[in-house]
C-alpha cells in the first residue's frame, strides 16, 4: 500500500548501526561503510527542522517542474473523486501524472524522466514491458482476451506457482484484495468460525473486513499490547469491526491470547510487513505463530502480494521455511497485468471443487493475466535473474548505509531481497507502533527531493523501493547520488 498522506532473499539484511542482524537461513552481510564519519552531527530536532525547510523549497521546485501534470490532474478533478483511479494514487500537490514508460523508466506529461523505484507499488519486479512479456502478450491479443473458459495457460500459470510455493492448489483472481477476501472466505468455511485476527498497521486489500486498523491514529489505537480494532473509512458496517481483532506484529504472546478461545478462523498477516516500510519477523516469530495457529485450529494465511517473488524465489515464506495454510499473491506474479492467486492446503481448497465454497469472477485466469504469469514465472523471474537482482540491490544498499554513516544520519535501511527502505529511526521497527516512532519529516523531504532530480519512490512513506530485473548499475548508482546529495543539505 501507499498512502496518499505523509502520515501516514533468498537474502534478507537489517543494515542497522544500532539493530541486532535478523536470524538469518543464510549468512547475514554486514555492511561498513568504510569511511570516516563526518564531524558535523547534528540533532534530530535541528535535522528535523531543516527537512521541513527543503521541504517547502522542493515542493516550489516540484510545481514549476510539472505544470501539466498539475493541469491534468485538475482535469481529472472533474471527473474522478481527486482526480485519480485509486484513491492511493493521489499525494498532494498533485501527483506525478505518467506518459509512458519502458525498463526501469518512467516519463511524466512534463517531459520528466525519472529512475523508477516504485515500479508499481513493488508489481513491476520484471521492470516495465519486458520485451519477453510484451513478445508473450502480444502472442496472446492475436489469439484472444478473453475466453471464459479455460485454457492451457491457466494449468501452466498454477503449476509454476504450486512449484515455487509448494502448496497443494492455486486458483487466480484480479488482485490481491480478491486473493485475500477468497482466503478468508475458504479460511471460515473450513474452521466454520467467524472471528479474524490481523495485526495493526497490515494492510491486506480494499475489503471491508480488513479495512481495519491499516494506520489507525494512537488516540484511537488503544494499549499496544491489546489494540483497538478501527476502521479505517466510513462504510463499514459494525458487525464486521466485532469480528475483527488486531495484534501487533511480532507479538506471538498477545496472538495466543486471541486465540485462545478456539473461535479465530484465521489469522492474516504479511510474512515480511511491506506496509509500514519493510518490517521484519524477530524471534522466530513465523515459526511460533505457525505453531500457535495449528495449536487452536486457526488457519495462517500469509498475505504476499507485496513480497510474494521479490523476497525470493519461493517468497518470504520459502525463504523463512514456513508454510501457511493458505496464501495470497498478485503484484509481482504479474509483470504489471491486474492478477492475483490464493492456493494452500488440498483439504482447505478442494472445498471448492466439492462446491462447498463457491470462487467466481468473469475475468479470473483472464488469457493475457495467465501468459503474463507464465512470462514472469517461468521465463523471466528465474532464479539467477532473481539472485542477481537482489545482489544488486544488497550493494546499492550497501553504498547508501556509507551515506547514512558518513553525514551520521537517525536512520537504517532495511532489504528484504529486491526491495529495500530507509527508516529515519537509529533503532528497528518491530511494529506499527515503532513505524509511528519514525521520522516523518526526514521522510518526506527525502522523497520529494528524489522526485526532482529523477528519483520516483513510491509516494506513501509506509512503502519502499524495488529493484526490478531491468534496473541498471547507472540506474542504482543514480540512487546513491541522488541519497548523498540529500545528506548533504540536511546536514551542511
Ligand atoms: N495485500 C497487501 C500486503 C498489499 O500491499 C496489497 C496492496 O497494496 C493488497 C493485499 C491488495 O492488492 P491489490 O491492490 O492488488 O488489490
Amino acid at each position: 500500500m501507499a498512502a496518499s498522506n505523509v502520515d501516514n532473499d533468498v537474502q534478507t539484511a537489517t543494515i542497522s548501526k544500532n539493530s541486532a542482524p535478523v536470524e538469518m537461513t543464510e549468512p547475514t552481510r554486514h555492511v561498513s561503510s568504510g569511511r570516516r564519519p563526518s564531524a558535523v552531527h547534528r540533532s534530530r530536532a535541528e535535522l528535523t527542522e531543516r527537512a521541513k525547510r527543503i521541504t517547502e523549497q522542493e515542493l516550489i521546485s516540484f510545481r514549476a517542474r510539472t505544470p501539466k501534470s498539475q493541469a491534468l490532474n485538475a482535469r481529472a478533478w472533474e471527473s474522478m473523486p481527486a482526480g485519480v483511479a485509486s484513491s492511493f494514487q493521489y499525494y498532494a500537490p498533485h501527483p506525478v501524472m505518467a506518459d509512458r514508460a519502458a525498463g526501469s523508466r518512467i516519463w511524466d506529461m512534463d517531459g520528466n524522466e525519472y529512475v523508477d523505484f516504485n515500479m508499481g507499488f513493488g508489481a513491476l519486479f520484471s521492470g516495465h514491458s519486458h520485451p519477453v512479456l510484451a513478445a508473450a502478450l502480444h502472442e496472446q491479443i492475436g489469439r484472444g482476451t478473453l475466453f471464459v473458459t479455460p485454457c492451457e495457460s491457466n494449468a501452466l500459470a498454477a503449476e509454476l506457482l504450486k512449484e515455487r510455493f509448494g502448496l497443494d492448489l492455486f486458483r487466480f483472481t484480479n488482485s490481491g484484495t480478491e486473493a485475500t477476501h477468497d482466503a478468508i472466505r475458504l479460511a471460515r468455511a473450513f474452521t466454520g468460525r467467524d472471528r479474524l485476527v490481523k495485526v495493526e498497521g497490515g494492510y491486506h486489500g480494499h475489503h471491508d473486513e480488513v479495512m481495519i486498523s491499516m494506520k489507525p491514529s494512537l488516540d484511537e489505537a488503544g494499549p499496544a499490547d491489546r489494540p483497538n480494532s478501527v476502521p479505517s473509512t466510513l462504510g463499514i458496517a459494525a458487525s464486521l469491526v466485532r469480528d475483527v481483532s488486531v495484534v501487533q506484529y511480532n507479538d506471538p504472546a498477545a496472538l495466543e491470547r486471541e486465540l485462545i478461545k478456539g473461535d479465530v478462523a484465521a489469522f492474516i498477516v504479511e510474512p515480511v510487513m511491506e506496509n509500514i516500510g519493510i518490517c521484519l519477523p524477530t524471534n522466530d516469530y513465523l515459526t511460533k505463530v505457525r505453531e500457535i495457529t495449528r495449536r487452536y485450529g486457526t488457519l495462517l494465511i500469509f498475505d504476499e502480494v507485496k513480497t510474494g517473488i521479490t523476497a525470493g524465489y519461493g517468497g518470504a515464506s520459502g525463504h523463512f521455511g514456513v508454510t501457511p495454510d493458505l496464501l495470497c499473491l498478485a503484484k509481482s506474479i504479474g509483470g504489471g497485468l491486474p492478477v492475483g492467486a490464493f492456493g494452500g492446503r488440498f483439504d482447505v481448497m478442494s472445498q471448492i471443487s466439492q462446491g462447498q465454497v463457491l470462487h467466481l469472477g468473469t475475468f479470473n485466469g483472464n488469457p493475457l493475466c495467465s501468459a503474463a504469469v507464465v512470462a514472469v514465472l517461468r521465463d523471466i523471474c528465474t532464479p539467477e535473474a532473481i539472485a542477481t537482482t537482489i545482489e544488486k540491490n544488497f550493494s546499492m544498499m550497501a553504498a547508501l548505509q556509507s551515506v547514512i554513516d558518513v553525514y551520521r544520519l537517525p536512520a537504517h535501511l532495511v532489504q528484504m531481497g529486491a526491495k529495500g527502505c530507509v527508516t529515519f529511526s537509529e533503532t528497528p521497527v518491530e511494529n506499527y507502533r515503532d513505524y509511528k516512532n519514525t521520522d516523518f519529516d526526514l521522510a518526506y523531504a527525502l522523497w520529494i527531493w528524489g522526485i526532482n532530480r529523477g528519483i520516483l519512490l513510491p509516494p506513501g512513506l509506509d512503502e519502499q523501493w524495488l529493484v526490478s530485473i531491468l534496473h541498471s548499475e547507472h540506474d542504482l548508482a543514480h540512487h546513491v547520488e541522488v541519497f548523498e546529495s540529500f545528506a548533504r543539505e540536511l546536514t551542511k
